[in-house]
């Protein structure tokens, strides 16, 4: 087990003038509330955080990392809090310990293939700190090295499968290929027992053999570069274990065959001597086409940098080299971590910093940072700045974009849990519906049978199934109306004539006149009313002989030509339906500016009611149909107010001056004097708009003797 003094020393060597302090304090913390607890091999806890924090010190990390390390799980673990840690460590310790704690309650209860990319994302999303994913991928090692010790098979293999599925890649995407490698191995160890022994055990058997091969082969590269005056390492290693399964797999041949289960590994100075023993190696031995990658050239993402290349060897076998210098082999190595690791404690230099420029994307305005404590504080991953990751109450894991509310989430679910939606619970608690969700968080749709979309929602919703769907709601609803407002019309007018529609809609007749109007069906013929597209008149005209119609024609002009009257032109718009007969009502005279409803009326189109209007609130539900104002209406409308005041002479004259003043009409006016000597008075103007009103309103209550001016209409 390894020692706190080993750590220590591990960080003293790695940054002599590192803060050893806070490292020892975190021991004595992490001892004292871990005391008592064990790991299921037996040993004591504090074990545990003592060799993740010796990995975290192996990949040279900072002390607080390494403080964080010791403490990664008391406040999962432990009756430790939050502040206690907080005051103690600092907000940078506090912030590493609850994000790695974050991640270890996230309920994925199942790391299936397709949703292990967006668990991986979410990871790298949810750990804003690198150094968070880093403690992460450490405590998943350290679990890994000692899986033997649970008891339960089924929970090795998930626990193994999650590894490889999740932690392998990270630790890939993040270019830690050690920590890849051993979770890849010891995962294959426990998913597929039997592959792995078999591997093992041919490795070994082979192994003399082997070593020799591997001699042998180092000696002819080591020969060719030192004719040439080059220094180098050369390091012969097998691959892993894991790898080679793969390759047998993928490949579909047997051990026997998968020739390049060692790889050579040329370590040099220089860049220019990289390419140089490129050459040498190519002359050596014939290279295999397209096997040739220039990482040097063109560095992977994660700031990988070699030379890869597979030749025919000395006995017709494939060998896979890799030629890089020594700091490229520093970053292959510790991936990510190498940026900033070996620079603690230096001034880090633009220019090295603009070498990596996956490091650059993730850290805002980062040549800003002179001092290297300010530029660790600051690796913050953004790496998937527009998508979020929630979950199912079931685990299962959903991706939205960024913005997306409990609607999106619903819709997402199925197209009916979102028409259903009337709220939702957010970890446990009730959120509103424009509530924009996070990363991480459970999310719970509660629906109602029979509730519907509302025209609202589109006003927040980011994705675009959502708005379609409510789009596509808003739309059949509006053609339901218009059918059954079409009919209504049509039933009216019909009656007029003597006619009954309900009997001529199934004609023949009627057939030919739906497809003389160019419809497939009744239906839209009707609707087509409803929208107003079509009158009543021109159906009847053009079922019936002319002259019957002559006669009732007159008579149901005069009733089109009242309506018409009625009818307020252009200032209400209703919403999908083109020039349809709007009425407002008398009840509340509403006024443009003033937040409005609308129902469908028997036969007389659309009545227009303040939302507000008593009158509209008993309207049958049903029946209700959404409207705006049409913004670019110039009418006026009525409208009723009451203006109190003591009596005086002219008092009328200097009421009626002002409303003209403010560009109002006097429509009509009466008054009333009561016994206390006051008078109220009752004038219906026609104003422009509420803020029009607003103005008129205002100016009355400057007349001398006004006590009070209200608007009337709804009570
Ligand atoms: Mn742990």
């Amino acid at each position: 087990m390894i020692r706190i003094t080993d750590i220590l020393d591990k960080v003293t060597e790695n940054h002599p003038d590192a803060d050893v302090d806070i490292i020892d304090r975190a021991y004595i913390f992490s001892a004292r509330v871990h005391d008592g607890q064990m790991r299921l091999s037996g040993e004591p806890y504090l074990s545990h955080p003592l060799e993740v924090a010796g990995i975290l010190a192996d990949m040279k990390l900072d002390s607080v990392s390494i403080a964080a390390g010791l403490l990664h799980d008391v406040i999962e673990d432990t009756h430790a809090t939050d502040a206690e840690i907080g005051d103690m460590f600092g907000p940078d310790v506090l912030h590493i310990v609850s994000g790695v704690t974050k991640l270890s309650k996230l309920p994925f209860n199942s790391a299936q293939a397709r949703e292990a990319a967006s668990i991986r994302k979410m990871l790298l999303a949810m750990a804003d700190d690198i150094r968070v994913i880093l403690i992460k991928l450490s405590d998943r090692l350290h679990n890994m090295r000692t899986l033997q010790f649970h008891k339960s098979e089924a929970k090795k293999k998930k626990i193994a499968k999650e590894t490889l599925d999740i932690y392998a890649p990270i630790a890939a995407r993040l270019g830690i290929y050690w920590i890849k490698n051993e979770l890849e191995n010891r995962s294959f160890q426990f998913l597929n027992p039997e592959a792995y022994e078999d591997i093992r055990l041919r490795v070994a058997k082979d192994k003399e053999h082997r070593e020799k091969y591997v001699e042998t082969v180092q000696e002819i590269i080591k020969k060719k570069l030192e004719e040439n005056r080059l220094v180098s390492e050369i390091i012969g290693r097998y691959k892993n274990f894991f790898s080679i399964h793969q390759k047998m797999l993928h490949q579909n041949l047997p051990f026997e065959e998968v020739y390049d289960i060692i790889a050579f590994r040329i370590i040099l100075d220089t860049i220019p001597q990289c390419y140089e023993a490129l050459g040498l190696m190519h002359s050596l031995w014939r290279p295999i086409a397209k096997k040739f990658k220039d990482y040097i050239g063109m560095p992977k993402p994660n700031m990988y940098q070699s030379l890869h290349t597979t030749v025919i060897g000395p006995y017709g076998e494939r060998i896979e080299i890799q030629i890089r210098t020594h700091e490229m082999d520093h970053v292959a190595k510790s991936g990510i971590a190498a940026h900033w690791s070996y620079k603690e404690g230096k001034v880090i230099d633009e220019d090295a910093s603009k070498t990596f420029a996956w490091v650059q994307n993730l850290v805002e305005n980062q040549a800003a940072f002179r001092d290297p404590n300010e530029f660790l504080e600051n690796v913050r991953i953004d790496l998937f700045p527009d998508e979020i990751y929630v979950f199912t109450p079931q685990g299962e894991i959903k991706s939205l974009p960024k913005g997306a509310t409990p609607i999106d989430f619903a819709y997402l679910i199925h197209t009916e849990v979102g028409e259903q939606c009337v709220g939702a619970k957010v970890n446990g608690r009730m959120v509103q519906l424009r509530y924009e969700l996070q990363t991480g968080e459970i999310v719970e749709v509660v629906t109602s049978k029979g509730h519907h979309p509302s025209k609202d929602w589109l006003n927040f919703v980011k994705t675009v199934k959502a708005r379609s769907r409510i789009r596509q709601w808003i739309k059949i609803q509006e053609k339901d109306r218009s059918i059954s407002l079409g009919r209504e019309m049509c039933e009216k007018a019909f009656r007029k004539f003597r006619l009954n529609f309900n009997t001529l809609i199934k004609s023949d007749e009627m057939q030919k006149v739906v497809d003389n109007f160019g419809f497939k069906q009744t239906e839209d013929l009707i609707a087509s009313v409803g929208y107003g597209k079509i009158t009543p008149l021109q159906i009847i005209r053009k079922i019936t002989p002319r002259e019957t119609v002559e006669d009732a024609d007159s008579i149901f002009n005069k009733i089109i030509a009242k309506k018409k009257k009625k009818k307020e032109k252009g200032g209400v718009v209703v919403k999908g339906i083109d020039d349809i007969l709007v009425r407002f009502g008398k009840c509340c005279q509403p006024v443009p500016g003033d937040p409005i409803t609308g129902y469908i009326t028997r036969g007389r189109g659309v009545t227009i009611h303040r939302t507000s209007c008593v009158n509209a609130r008993k309207l049958n539900p049903e029946r209700h149909i959404e409207v705006e104002w049409n913004q670019e209406t110039t009418e006026s409308y009525p409208v009723k107010i009451r203006v109190c005041s003591l009596d005086r002479v002219g008092l009328l004259a200097d009421i009626a001056t002002n409303i003209t003043k403010s560009g109002a009409n006097i429509l009509s006016a009466n008054t009333k004097t009561n016994d206390n000597q006051t008078v109220d008075s009752y004038f219906t103007l026609s104003v422009k708009s509420t803020e029009h009103l607003t103005r008129v309103v205002e100016s009355l209550k400057h007349v001398r003797q006004v006590v009070d001016v209200k608007r009337l209409g709804v009570e």
